[in-house]
C-alpha cells in the first residue's frame, strides 16, 4: 500500500468498462483529425458529434493563417505570466476587442475558461461574503468556490423562486452576494431563466455572474450569448466565457460593466501564477471573435442543424433534453451497461458522442451528449440520427 493504491479502484472500473463496450470511453483517441467534424478513429472515418465546436472554427482558413503568422513572428509561447513578461500588445488588443464586442468597459483574458472561473470566483468574494450558485453549475465553478473564503450556497437548478428564498434568508447580507448561473447548461442544453434571475438579484441588490461558455457564439443576434438574447446585458455584472468552444482555440475571458474589475488582476492567483496564452492562440482567437461577431449565417446554420438533430432523435422515441439546442442530450435510464453499449455501437457506426455517467450527470441518469456544429453537413446530421436508430435497442423508447 502506498499513496497511489487508492487509485487502483479507478483503474479496475476503467478495465471493466473496456471489457463491456469493446471501445473504452476513458481511453478515446483521435488517430488523425480530418476537419472540424470528422476524424479517423480506430482506422475508420468518424463523425465528431461531441466536440463543442459550435461554429466549426477550428479549421477556419483565416484563423489558421492568423495563428501561423503569429507563430512565425512571435514564437511558440510567452514563457511568462501576464504580470511579468507575458503581456504582448496582442493580449491587450484582444482584451479591448472583447470589451468593445460586449460594449462593457473592462475585459480580462485567462489561459483557459476553467482558470477564468477559478480566478474571478475565488477572488471576488471574501470570508464574510456569499457565492450563490445554481446547483448544476460546471465543475470549474464548484472548484472556484472551494478555493474561495466565501460562504457558498446552492439554489435549485434554474429555479428563481428558490434563489429568491435563499437571498431573502440572507437579509442584509444579500447585498454581499454574487449569484452565479450559466447561459446554456452543458449537459442537457437547457437555458437559464435569466430575466427572472436578474429580477431576483436586483430585488436584493446582489451581483450576477453568467458563464456563457456554451452560449457564446450560439445565442443573441451578435452571438454574445443568453444575456444578449434576453436583453439583460446592462444588468449582468460579469460575463465569463471560454475560447474552447465557438472560438475554436484555448483560453478564457471575463468582461464586466464594472471597470473596477481591473483592480482584481493584482489579486487573482490563477491569473498571476500561470503563463499567458501563446501568440498563436491569441491571434486565432482575435480572428475567430471577428468572424463570430459577423457570423449570423453560422448561427443560423447551427440552429438549423440543431433542430434537425433534436427532431430526428425525438422521432426515434428517445428521451432527450428539454428544448432544441446545439447540445442534444439523449437521457438513458436503462443503466450504465446500456449506455456504454450504445456509445460503443454509435462508434461502430462511425459516430462519436460524449458519454457522461453518474455522478457527473444532473439527474443521476447516463447521458449520451451530442453537440452540433454549424459545420455539420445535412448528410452528417442524417448519419448521426441513423446511428442512433441502429442502436435504439439500448434505450427505453417512449
Ligand atoms: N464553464 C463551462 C460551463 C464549461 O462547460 C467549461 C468547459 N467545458 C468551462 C467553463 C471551462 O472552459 P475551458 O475548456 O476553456 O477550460
Amino acid at each position: 500500500m502506498n499513496l497511489l493504491s487508492k487509485f487502483d479502484s479507478i483503474r479496475e472500473e476503467r478495465e471493466e468498462v473496456s471489457s463491456i463496450a469493446g471501445h473504452n470511453p476513458f481511453n478515446f483517441v483521435i488517430d488523425e483529425i480530418l476537419s472540424s467534424t470528422e476524424a479517423m478513429v480506430n482506422g475508420k472515418p468518424t463523425i465528431l458529434a461531441g466536440t463543442n465546436n459550435y461554429l466549426g472554427m477550428t479549421f477556419d482558413a483565416d484563423c489558421i493563417r492568423a495563428a501561423r503568422n503569429a507563430l512565425e513572428n512571435e514564437g511558440t509561447g510567452t514563457t511568462g505570466s501576464r504580470m511579468a513578461n507575458g503581456t504582448y500588445s496582442d493580449h491587450l488588443a484582444l482584451e479591448k476587442e472583447f470589451a468593445d464586442y460586449f460594449d462593457y468597459p473592462a475585459a480580462i483574458l485567462f489561459s483557459t475558461g476553467y482558470m477564468a472561473n477559478l480566478s474571478v470566483l475565488s477572488t471576488i468574494c471574501s470570508s464574510n461574503e456569499i457565492i450563490v450558485i445554481d446547483s448544476d453549475c460546471h465543475a470549474s465553478i464548484y472548484d472556484a468556490c472551494r478555493m474561495s473564503d466565501a460562504e457558498v450556497i446552492r439554489f435549485r437548478h434554474n429555479n428563481p423562486v428558490d434563489l429568491d428564498r435563499r437571498l431573502k434568508r440572507l437579509g442584509e447580507r444579500a447585498k454581499s452576494a454574487l449569484v452565479v448561473t450559466e447561459g446554456i447548461y452543458s449537459m442537457l442544453g437547457d437555458q437559464a431563466p435569466l430575466k427572472e434571475i436578474v429580477e431576483v438579484k436586483n430585488r436584493y441588490n446582489a451581483m450576477l455572474l453568467v458563464d456563457e461558455a456554451h452560449s457564446l457564439g450560439v445565442l443573441g443576434d451578435n452571438g454574445r450569448g443568453l444575456s444578449e438574447q434576453e436583453g439583460v446585458e446592462d444588468q449582468v455584472d460579469f460575463i465569463v466565457g471560454t475560447f474552447s468552444k465557438s472560438l475554436g482555440s484555448i483560453g478564457g475571458f471575463c468582461v464586466s460593466r464594472w471597470p473596477e474589475i481591473e483592480n482584481m488582476r493584482y489579486a487573482m492567483r490563477p491569473y498571476i501564477f500561470t503563463a499567458s496564452s501563446s501568440p498563436a492562440l491569441i491571434a486565432s482567437t482575435r480572428k475567430a471573435l471577428e468572424k463570430m461577431r459577423d457570423g449570423r449565417h453560422l448561427r443560423d446554420q447551427l440552429w438549423d442543424n440543431a433542430g434537425k438533430l433534436y427532431q430526428g432523435l425525438k422521432d426515434l422515441g428517445l428521451t432527450i433534453g428539454p428544448a432544441t439546442s446545439p447540445v442534444v442530450a439523449v437521457i438513458l435510464d436503462s443503466g450504465k451497461l446500456n449506455a456504454l453499449s450504445m456509445w460503443a455501437g454509435l462508434l461502430d457506426c462511425g459516430v462519436y458522442v460524449n458519454i457522461v455517467l453518474p455522478p457527473a450527470t444532473p439527474g443521476g441518469e447516463c447521458l449520451l451528449r451530442c453537440s452540433v456544429s454549424a459545420a455539420h453537413s445535412p448528410e452528417q446530421i442524417a448519419a448521426i440520427v441513423d446511428a442512433f436508430a441502429k442502436n435504439s435497442q439500448y434505450a427505453q423508447l417512449q
